[in-house]
């Protein structure tokens, strides 16, 4: 019909707008997918997610800062950490939503793939980034995610999207083969992962991301045969001629701090381990503080009325663990409901 404005669409999906949420973002609470869907995201990915049962043993944070100044950031995420029912939260969204998967061996990757189809998820994304942190074979091993690949889209009729690193840039051969197989669009992500013994670790920096971009203008010039998505750390609205020139553009920790106020941060020591959330606590906050200490909340569960004593965080709260790592000291655990006396009155 003329004037009317074909929707964009990517790996097979009808999407509303051409940006989404990545699947690097782990924190799910439903002020940001509700300002999200109101700010008109196109597609909603889910955070990865695996069946390694050692990775669900633990209840530990999800975030923490290294710097922030703005409009320049590194932050710390911790991949892998929500379960399918945790990403299941998110199902009621209007909008095209992509389960994102990980997994060591070809079984899992399949197991995972019925659970998507079973929960009614739009595709599937296959995170071959976090593939990484669970088994070696996946470094610098085309040949598997090639085989990976090749069997997941044989056994579903989801959409499937294939997550890989930004940089370096994959080859312009794998890039055909997976499309060659039936793999609809590629994520390209900048974030570096890493493990310390048992805990992983994801970097989200605004350098990074950068660089990483840059790098990939070779990559783009050689047209590569399959829709392209770009995992931006730009501030909102920055879009520079590269990143104009993938299909969808990709929001995760850019998304979440536009919507939080942080304070300057510059930290020396970088952590080696996850703040363990002790199991039964509830977080509480010093009451004199409180009003500053909820800029931080992206679920908005932190009272924000200065209050005498200390005030408890509600039941909004992910346990995502940015307010104890900004306001450290300030935000401390309960286990008991917290009685606070006020001052003694003076006759
Ligand atoms: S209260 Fe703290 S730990 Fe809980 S969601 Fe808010 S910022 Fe995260």
């Amino acid at each position: 019909m003329r004037g009317e404005r074909r929707k964009p669409r990517f790996g097979g999906l009808e999407l509303r707008s051409r940006w989404g949420l990545s699947s690097d973002l782990e924190v799910i609470c439903n002020r940001i997918y509700e300002l999200a869907d109101k700010e008109g995201v196109g597609v909603v990915f889910t955070p990865t997610i695996t069946l390694s049962k050692d990775i669900k043993a633990h209840k530990l944070a999800k975030l923490c800062v290294l710097k922030y100044e703005g409009s320049s950031y590194v932050f710390l995420s911790r991949p892998l950490s929500n379960s399918i029912r945790d990403i299941k939260q998110i199902l009621h969204y209007h909008v095209p939503k992509v389960m994102s998967i990980a997994a060591a061996e070809l079984g899992e990757w399949i197991q995972l793939v019925e659970m998507a189809e079973e929960a009614a998820f739009n595709a599937i994304e296959l995170d071959f980034v976090a593939a990484k942190l669970l088994s070696s074979r996946y470094y610098h091993a085309s040949r598997l995610l090639i085989e990976v690949a090749n069997e997941v889209a044989s056994v579903t009729r989801l959409p499937v999207i294939a997550k890989l690193r930004a940089y370096p840039a994959p080859s312009v051969e794998l890039v055909d083969k997976l499309a060659s197989i039936g793999v609809g669009a590629i994520v390209l992500t900048p974030h570096l992962t890493y493990t310390v013994g048992s805990h992983f670790f994801r970097i989200h920096s605004t350098s990074l991301s950068r660089v990483a971009l840059s790098a990939l203008a070779e990559f783009l010039s050689s047209e590569p045969s399959v829709q392209l998505a770009y995992i931006t750390d730009e501030v909102w609205g920055t879009y520079t001629t590269l990143l104009r020139s993938f299909d969808l553009v990709l929001y995760d920790v850019s998304f979440l701090v536009r919507h939080v106020k942080l304070p300057q941060i510059e930290r020396k020591r970088v952590p080696l381990s996850w703040r363990s959330i002790p199991s039964g606590a509830k977080l509480v906050v010093e009451g004199s503080e409180a009003a500053h200490i909820a800029e931080v909340c992206p679920c908005l569960a932190i009272p924000s009325k200065e209050e005498y004593g200390l005030v408890e965080v509600d039941r909004k709260c992910v346990f995502c663990g940015l307010c104890l790592d900004v306001y450290q000291g300030l935000v401390k655990y309960a286990w008991e409901p917290v009685i606070e006396e006020g001052p003694v009155q003076e006759d």
